[in-house]
């Protein structure tokens, strides 16, 4: 049995955009949309993020700015200010620290903080969730919600109901309760498809879900059903990672027009993966599962995350999961306009993966591309990232 743990999930409302309507004062109850290149609503920029005041003329984060644009031309648009966020977002995990050191950031806004340990030093965990609401409020100016619950998977989604500027609690024992009225696309992994599946079979809520057994599940998805039928009991094992082991290497490109080549966006995964994995060797760290990001001709972005069968720091794993995912996202008769790669589920090397020395299988054959890719990097650091490139890359550009 899993010894009961307080978990608080806080994420800060509209952050950017709350950001400037703290620094000016006369944007505040005005629509305020942050994203690159406002002007005259031309150009390739994204909403970054906006104010509630601007969500009801229907803007949302990842929308073209030129159709921002058009939904509300009386918006206040501004270029995003990233330092200033960035101070900000430092006195957010300051202030998350003073209860405690398990502070898993899961983004510039955004964080897990695990309270198990320090209920009997501030009091309960609700109290404590009200403090940093009010502490947020009152040092920085800036609109918080939080969820309070026995794990990550329900506190995120108290805090997403809350949203914005609210407080929700999931009682212990009170987990499928909380869990049942709700849409099947709050369970972390069921994308559009997955939804669409479970839809057609004539599944709506999470209560819907829940009813299946755990050999159903499994027959219909995989693992992915595993994984669900434990979600929609409100089951989540994960402990909260502090520092490094929540860090993520990613890397993205966006192609210079969109393209429908397969073959090009082949190519460039690999030369993300490869920058990725370069850059995991050289800080001694090994991944335990990737994200594919995507982003089509219509802005719809989609991400696809999968676990690797063994901790890898090379460019080949992460490459052959991206095209496993790539797969999975189905953009045949779209245009392609973004990938990207996120090593994720971080470790330092030889935590545990080392020990006894592998002669043969894919062990070894892993070890000998990781001494092989030692060398490219030790080549990269002496002439240049460009003195060795990838013979499917040459092929491209000869071809
Ligand atoms: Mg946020």
């Amino acid at each position: 049995l899993l010894a009961a743990r307080t978990i608080l999930h806080v994420d800060m409302d509209a952050f950017y955009a709350s950001v400037e309507q703290l620094d000016h004062p006369e944007w505040r109850g005005r629509p305020v949309i942050v994203g690159a290149d406002p002007a005259g609503g031309r150009g390739r920029g994204v909403v970054a993020a906006c104010s509630y005041e601007a969500r009801a003329f229907g803007i949302r984060s990842a929308l073209p700015i030129g159709q921002a644009w058009r939904l509300c031309p009386e918006g206040v648009f501004v270029r995003p200010r990233f330092p200033r966020y960035a101070e900000l977002s430092e006195r957010v995990f300051a202030i998350l620290r003073r209860y405690t050191d398990l502070v898993e950031p899961l983004s510039i806004d955004e964080a897990f903080v695990d309270l198990t340990g320090s209920v009997r030093l501030f009091g309960p965990a609700e109290e404590i969730g009200r403090e940093v609401k009010h502490s947020l409020r009152a040092e920085l100016g800036l609109p918080a919600s939080v969820g309070v619950a026995p794990n990550k998977f329900l506190a995120k989604i108290a805090s997403e109901l809350g949203k914005p500027d609210g407080l929700v609690v999931v009682p212990v024992g009170g987990e499928g309760e909380f869990l049942k009225p709700l849409p099947l696309g709050r369970l972390w992994g069921v994308g559009p498809k997955t939804e669409a599946k479970l839809r057609g079979i004539g599944l709506r809520t999470i209560e819907d879900l829940a009813r299946l057994s755990r050999e159903e599940l499994r027959a219909m998805l995989g693992d992915a059903g595993e994984h669900l039928w434990e979600l929609a009991r409100g089951i989540d094992r994960r402990p909260v990672e502090p520092d490094s082991a929540a860090k993520s290497v990613g890397a993205e490109t966006t192609f210079e027009a969109d393209t429908g080549d397969a073959e090009l966006v082949r190519c460039t995964l690999l030369s993300l993966a490869d920058r990725v994995a370069s850059r995991l060797r050289a800080q001694g760290l090994v991944a335990g599962g990737v994200t594919l990001k995507f982003r089509d001709e219509d802005f719809r972005t989609v991400t696809r995350s999968a676990g690797l069968p063994r901790p890898t720091d090379l460019a080949e794993d992460l490459y052959a999961k991206a095209l496993v995912l790539l797969a999975r996202v189905g953009w045949k008769g779209k245009l392609v306009r973004l990938v990207g790669i996120t090593a994720v589920r971080l470790s330092s090397r030889g935590q545990g993966t080392k020990g006894q020395l592998e002669l043969f299988g894919p062990a070894a054959d892993a070890e000998r591309l990781r001494r092989l890719a030692g060398t490219v990097d030790e080549i990269r650091k002496r002439f240049g990232s460009s003195a060795i490139s990838r013979a499917a890359l040459v092929v491209r550009k000869n071809g």
